[in-house]
């Protein structure tokens, strides 16, 4: 059989061992029209309370505040409208550059329909940490705005300092949404503790199937879709049970004690690389890397790694065959060789060149080390093999060793 070791869990994953139950035994008999009065229906109906009980309980918030989406995408489009700045009187939106496209793309758009006024105000950021001075200062000019967050980047894995950016918030009156996609199931999510507006959240990041999503809403928003009477009519749209179901079954398999084993995976693989470079430099040989935010507060599973010489898509396609499975950074680029705008904001400046030779590899519990020790010595092998163009900080190096 092809040899498939996958990386890429910040992508998606596979499904959780729940869920794969689930689809092979229980889900034929569940297709029912959960809205329909017969008993068969209406016992999906009880279902589905059933499921959104569950996952309130679990992240620490009332089930009357959770509402079942196709995914973070819609969630992050709902919330972010021009509807709920008028339902809350709000001026604008505070969002930063390393938001994940869901906002980004969402804001630029939004941006466009109001020209009269500049509805949009950017953070930058420094080391892919939100500059939360540089927030202070937009809030007390701005008070009254919708701030939009990731909780973790998807592509650095730097965790956001909720607390620091809810207390802002209301000392300049300011509500908050949180993408809080990458952060279930790699780190403990607690919407009682977090204390914001809004959250949005994604299945098939946990292990459920894709085209499922949740968004948390503690204060009133508008419907992005008009239609039927589902979730109150506030996300109309017949009821994809099955997928809400894998949701609850994926939520249920979480066990965040296994993070401490990945986190211990990735470090030995980041260690392993920048062993590697520290040789590489001695003895004058090419394979060079940089882990990029490793100081930072990341999640357990991220790595974003710097490969001199080499262009990412190089080494994702390198990779994949050998059976290996990483990305250049959001799958949602939909195969685009663009540079990761995270990546290259990274030192607040626009350096593409580096950005484009930077991966990202995302572990999950069912990573083992000997998939990273092949992991290490393919990337070992590709940039001996690759180096072609290559940043200046390494010609001299570079051109010593006659590569
Ligand atoms: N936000 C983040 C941080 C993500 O990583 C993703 C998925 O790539 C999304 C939002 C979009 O989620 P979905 O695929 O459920 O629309």
């Amino acid at each position: 059989m092809e040899r498939l070791i996958y990386f890429d869990h910040n992508s998606t994953t596979s499904y959780s061992p729940s869920v794969r139950k689930y689809l092979k035994q229980g889900i034929l008999e569940d297709w029912y029209n959960p809205s329909s009065i017969y008993f068969k229906a209406q016992n999906l109906y009880q279902k589905i309370r059933d499921c959104r009980q569950f996952l309130s309980e679990y992240l620490n918030c009332s089930s009357k505040h959770l509402f079942f989406t196709s995914g973070a995408t819609e969630s992050i489009n709902t919330i972010l409208s021009l509807e709920t700045l008028k339902l809350h009187q709000l001026s604008g939106f505070i969002s930063s550059f390393l938001e994940h496209h869901a906002t980004l793309k969402r804001l630029n758009y939004l941006s466009k329909q109001k020209k009269e006024v500049s509805l949009v105000h950017w953070i930058t950021s420094y080391q892919g940490e939100i500059d939360l001075n540089q927030l202070e200062k937009m809030c007390f000019k701005y008070p009254k705005s919708l701030l939009s967050f990731l909780s973790a980047n998807n592509e650095t894995g730097v965790i956001t300092n909720i607390k620091t950016i809810r207390q802002i918030a209301k000392k300049y009156h300011c509500l908050i949404h949180v993408d809080a996609v990458q952060s279930l199931g790699k780190e403990p999510v607690d919407l009682e503790d977090w204390d914001v507006d809004f959250v949005s959240f994604s299945g098939h990041k946990i292990g459920a199937m894709k085209g499922i999503g949740l968004l948390y809403a503690k204060k009133a928003f508008a419907p992005l879709m008009h239609g039927g009477g589902q979730e109150r009519a506030l996300r109309p749209g017949t009821y994809n049970y099955p997928a809400i179901k894998s949701f609850k079954l994926a939520v249920q398999d979480i066990d965040l004690k296994k993070q401490d084993y990945v986190r211990k995976l990735r470090d030995y693989l980041e260690d392993k690389l920048l062993t590697l470079s520290k040789e590489s430099l001695e003895k004058n040989l090419s394979s060079s890397f940089e882990i990029n935010c490793k100081n930072a507060n990341r999640l357990p599973n991220t790595s974003n790694i710097y490969c001199a010489g080499v262009e990412n898509h190089v080494l994702v396609l390198s990779l994949a065959q050998k059976g290996l499975y990483i990305s250049s950074g959001s799958a949602c680029n939909e195969g685009s060789t663009e540079p990761s705008h995270v990546i290259t904001m990274l030192n607040g400046s626009a350096d593409k060149a580096y950005a484009r030779s930077c991966i990202r590899v995302s572990l999950s519990p069912s990573n083992t080390k000997q998939e990273v020790d092949l992991l290490e010595i393919s990337l070992k092998e590709i940039l001996d093999k690759h180096i072609s163009s290559y940043p200046k900080k390494f010609e001299g190096i570079l051109e010593s060793s006659n590569l």
